[in-house]
């Protein structure tokens, strides 16, 4: 994070201090500055009521005032600055009914879900570790703060986030914490998808994605899980099951990937959507998806260029690794870089003719088979059977075109 970031979240402690409120840094802050990670978010927790913090900073919004949290405009930067806090009631398993506030940090780190997360950082770099985080930082392990039953009872969604920090961190899972996941794992099914799903992800696209594999299956926690739950069933959670998600740097290719390894392909659509993700993201897996199975029909040399110069090369590259993951070796004779390089016609628009003069020339209406002529013609250019050149172009369309409609 940047200097400037944390400078700010400073000057914020700082002025709190300076009026007589005591205020820390707090939660993923603490935790990833001390494991010397980069930290990408910052929270300050006060004793000062939302209404003293906004009393005390020129600029600030009233982000979520009933619950304590305003955010501190400080020299521009945007710091969330949360009022210390205990919860009560949680009867549905996600959200407390009530919220209260309390005049110790102490009191305010209770209600955190992990002892890596209950830690707060004062301006003088003391830090105030009633549970142990330090420690449990140290020796590489996810722990409930308190009992460990009725924690995940409160607000079953810190299930997923105990796997997810157990993933991006590469930490044990305390075993009581553990069992006790297994023991509840059905009740994940009160919290809504979306917030699973970000969860999911968070896990997924760590460091140790074949772990958040094997850890939703062997806690129990798959068969509630949206989406999820289809794609991993029957067999997915096998200990032979064995994955390389982790040789794949990008979540697209690591969701294509478990499509492809569980051979579940028609899945990929109805599954990401029963997560609520994005519909670019789905069509970015499904077209990996569709990709990775014209590598497995081992395509020739000209089949990949028309491949790379529909979809370009990106994508064509993403579904490769994919492709050379699930197959355990280099599948092609060529590789998509080298025969990219050797693409006179990289992309359509380098054509010299386009879509209108086509339509011009043939004296036909518009359609699909303009573009599928456009892109034969660049395949032909490509494999040095034609000129890159309007009156080279056009006859060969004339000869051809009949094929296209
Ligand atoms: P990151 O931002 O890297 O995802 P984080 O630990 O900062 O990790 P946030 O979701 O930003 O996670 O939450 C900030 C802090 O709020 C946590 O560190 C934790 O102390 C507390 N917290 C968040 N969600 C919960 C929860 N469901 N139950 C209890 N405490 C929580
Ligand atoms: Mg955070």
């Amino acid at each position: 994070m940047e200097q400037r970031i944390i400078d700010a979240g400073k000057s914020v402690l700082q002025a709190l201090e300076t009026a007589g409120h005591s205020a820390y840094f707090v939660g993923g802050y603490v935790r990833d500055t001390l494991l010397k990670r980069a930290v990408h978010d910052l929270d300050v927790a006060t004793s000062a009521r939302p209404e003293e913090v906004v009393r005390l900073f020129d600029k600030v919004i009233p982000t979520g005032l009933a619950h304590g949290t305003v955010t501190v405009v400080a020299g521009g930067v945007p710091v969330e600055v949360t009022t210390y806090r205990m919860e009560t009631g949680y009867q549905d398993h996600r959200r407390p009914d009530q919220v209260f506030f309390v005049r110790s940090i102490e009191q305010d780190l209770a209600r955190r879900d992990f002892t890596i997360n209950a830690m707060a950082l004062g301006l003088r770099g003391e830090i105030i570790d009633p549970y142990g985080g330090t420690e449990d930082l140290r020796r590489g392990i996810i722990r409930a703060v308190g009992e460990a039953e009725a924690r995940f009872q409160e607000d079953a969604l810190r299930m997923l986030r105990c796997l997810r920090f157990a993933c991006q961190l590469g930490f044990a899972i305390e075993e009581r914490t553990l069992s006790a996941i297994k023991r509840q794992a059905q009740s994940i099914k009160y919290i809504a998808v979306e917030r699973i799903n970000a969860e999911w992800r968070k896990a997924l696209d760590s460091s140790g994605p074949d772990r958040a594999v094997s850890l939703v299956c062997e806690t129990g926690l798959i068969p509630y899980l949206p989406g999820l739950n289809r794609l991993l069933a029957d067999g997915g959670c096998e200990k032979e099951a064995m994955l390389p998600l982790s040789r794949l740097s990008t979540l697209v290719e690591r969701w294509a990937y478990l499509f492809v390894a569980r051979g579940k392909q028609e899945e990929v659509e109805p599954v990401l959507r029963e997560l609520r993700n994005e519909k670019a993201f789905i069509r970015a897996c499904a077209e990996t998806v569709a990709l990775v199975n014209v590598f497995c029909q081992s395509p020739d040399d000209s089949k990949l260029q028309l491949m790379m110069l529909e979809y370009g090369f990106e994508k064509v590259a993403r579904a490769y690794a994919v492709y050379g993951v699930r197959s355990g070796e280099e599948p092609l004779a060529v590789e998509p870089g080298k025969l990219y390089e050797k693409m006179e016609i990289k992309k359509m628009n380098e054509l010299l003719i386009n879509g209108a003069d086509l339509q011009k020339a043939l004296e036909r209406k518009p359609g699909p088979w303009v573009r599928d002529l456009l892109l034969r013609l660049a395949r032909d250019v490509n494999a040095g059977q034609i000129l890159n050149e309007p009156h080279a172009l056009l006859s060969r369309a004339r000869v051809v075109v009949d094929e296209y409609t």
